[in-house]
Order: structure tokens, then sequence, then C-alpha cells
């Protein structure tokens, strides 16, 4: 069939929109018509080719409706809402764990721009065009989705708010709750204050944290750490911010979340920890960078990489929708609508800041 996709090609500084021609879905696929996809900050990195093949399409957080089931498809059905997480291949132990973020095939099946056995959903005349980024390439208005990386949400729901579910808040949400397992009365400082770290502070509230400190440079975004469950800030950009963050507690935090590639950052993240504090993080130093390794000894503390935030969205995502709708997650707060045209402007906010969650409405639910 012919759809619309925004094309990630060599030396553009921004996907562009082509028509395109997307195959059925096979074995164990379905044919997702897009609603909304948010744009997140791997979409901005690898548009130049970063990891993923060129010509291809990105987008990975995106929600819609099922229009086709292929062969084998069982917990699925034609006209289903569904939102659009990681794709994982179901059989490794991970995977078997209930845990497909760390999937044994995780890079190939997220950042390949294929299928598994070489082939594509998408071509242009003859040009093949890269298909199944993270299971979706959801900026276009088709896509073709691996079952295993759909989650079916009720018919009520907006869609076009569920989009960034399934990458950036799961990241911060997931990584506060199931991966770093914060709990009530305990103390955290959340670096950079995006859509990730955001929703870090909206979780950290959630389960009842104690402190949470939000760190940024931004200060209308440490504003809205405070509105959405901050106890207090930090300006990044001051001196003594480890100190300071210390200062919360007299004696640290018990988990930095740090959502930052800046390795000044994430020796921060480090220094303002308490005895056997964790830091996770999301995103690696940019750059040289090493651990201090002595304080980590004498303070028994941890480094620890978090992906996806260790969540399963199977299970994670219907939970944060059912806190979203009490009012006690209102990531909604997050974003901001673009049409499917305005995705080069909506690229260009998100690397510039100047916009925490863009989401590009793409189509109708009904
Ligand atoms: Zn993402
Ligand atoms: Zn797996």
């Amino acid at each position: 069939m012919k759809i619309t996709a925004a094309v990630s090609r060599a030396n553009q500084d921004a996907p562009s929109l082509e028509t395109l021609e997307l195959e059925a879905p096979r074995a164990g696929e379905m044919l997702v018509r897009i609603v909304a996809v948010g744009i997140c900050h791997t979409d901005v990195h690898e548009h130049p080719g970063r990891h993923a093949p060129h010509p291809i399409v990105l987008g990975h957080e995106g929600a819609g409706v099922v229009e086709a089931l292929g062969e084998g498809v069982r917990g699925f059905a034609v006209g289903d809402h569904v939102i659009l997480s990681g794709s994982s291949c179901g059989a490794c132990p991970s995977c078997l764990a209930g845990r497909p973020t760390y999937c044994d095939l995780a890079m190939p099946l997220s950042f390949g721009g294929k299928r598994l056995d070489g082939s594509v959903a998408l071509s242009c005349g003859e040009e093949r065009i890269h298909s199944h980024f993270f299971g979706q390439s959801s900026f276009a208005t088709h896509a073709i989705v691996p079952e295993r990386t759909a989650v079916k949400v009720d018919k009520d729901l907006p869609l076009e708010k569920l989009a960034p579910l399934g990458c950036g808040v799961i990241t911060g949400a997931g990584g506060v709750i199931e991966a770093l397992k914060v709990k009530a009365g305990d103390t955290i400082a959340v670096l950079g204050v995006g859509g990730v770290g955001l929703s870090a502070i909206m979780a950290a509230r959630l389960v009842g944290a104690r402190r949470i400190v939000a760190v940024d440079i931004n200060r209308a975004r440490l504003d809205l750490a405070l509105e959405l469950g901050a106890t207090d800030v930090v300006a990044a950009d001051e001196p003594d911010v480890a100190q300071k963050i210390r200062a919360v507690t007299g004696r640290g935090v018990d988990y930095t979340f740090n959502t930052t590639t800046v390795p000044a950052v994430h020796t921060i993240a480090l220094e303002a920890l308490a005895m056997n504090g964790t830091a996770g993080f999301v995103a690696a130093p940019r750059g040289e960078w090493a651990p201090a390794m002595f304080p980590m000894l004498a303070g028994g503390r941890q480094l620890r990489g978090i992906l996806g935030g260790d969540a399963n969205p199977r299970t994670f995502l219907p939970m944060l929708i059912d806190q979203w709708r009490q009012g006690r997650f209102p990531f909604d707060r997050l974003i901001e609508t673009y049409s499917f045209e305005e995705i080069g402007k909506a690229f260009h906010d998100c690397e510039a800041g100047t916009v925490i969650k863009p989401v590009l409405k793409v189509g109708d639910a009904a």
C-alpha cells in the first residue's frame, strides 16, 4: 500500500515527508495506522545515521489503531488501539525473565533498520528504505509492527497523549520504580529534567520519595519540576552542584537519576550520593569519563545503567495509564502537539530544548 512517511536521508537536517510503498504484515506482525507519534532525543541523534542505516524511517513512540493482522498474531484484533514500545525477541533469557529491554537481540531489533532476516517493509520505487526502527518506524501514516512491540489500551483513551509513554515516559518512570526501586521515604536527585527526567520526578512523587531534587540549567524546567513533584531544585550552571544536592539531606541522596550525556554531570551524580547510594544513568557520557573508584568502594556505592526503565511495557504502561486517569501521574503536561507536516520544526525545537516532548498528530483515532 502507499503511505506517507518521514524519511531520514544523508545530509538533510530533518526527516522529510515522502510517498513510500509499505508491504503487508508478515507472520507475527501487524499493520498499525499511526494516530500520533512522539519525538525522542534518540530520533534526533539517529537522524544523521549514528547507528541506524540510511535511508530510514525513524519514530519509536507511536500510537495508533490495528488495521490488519499477519499470520499467527494472537493477542490483537483489527480495530484495537495500541501504543508502541521497544522490540524484543521473546525467546532469549532476558525476554523470558520479563526484562525485554535487555533482550539479547535489542541492538539489531532497535537500530538494525530491518527484520532479523534482512528484509525491510518499505520501498520507494526500486530503492529499499529501512524500516522496523525499534520495531516501529512510526514517523509514518502506517507502520508494520511485530506483535511484541504493541501494548493494547482502552479505546476511550486519547492516543495522541499516550504516544510518548512507549519510550520517554517509561524510561523515566520505569527507571525510578522498576530499576532503582525507589520507595517511600527514600531521597533522589534527578539530573537533567527534560521529558525523561520529569517522568522520573513524577514517579518519585508517586512512590512517596521524601526529597526529590531537580537539577538542570533551564530555570523554566526547574519551575515545572517543582509543580510536578520536586521538593528542591539546584541550578546546574552555578558552583558546587554536588554539595548543594548533598546539603538537602545533610548526607547525600539515596539515588541519583542522570538523563544527560555531560561527563561533568556523571561526576556530580556520583559525588551527590549518600552511603550505599546508587547512581542510575540512561545515557552514556559523551567523551572521556571515568568514575572515581575509591568513593564507590568506601561508600558501597553503585553505578547502574538503565535501558527503557527496566520495565516490561505490557505490564508497566497499563499501570501508568491508571495512575494518569486518577490524576497522580500527569505526564501529558510535558506534551506539545505538532502536525505531521511540521516534523522539521518539531525536530529543531526538540534539539534546541524549547519543547519538552513534541508529539506529531498524524491521523484521527476514529
Ligand atoms: Zn526514545
Ligand atoms: Zn529477547
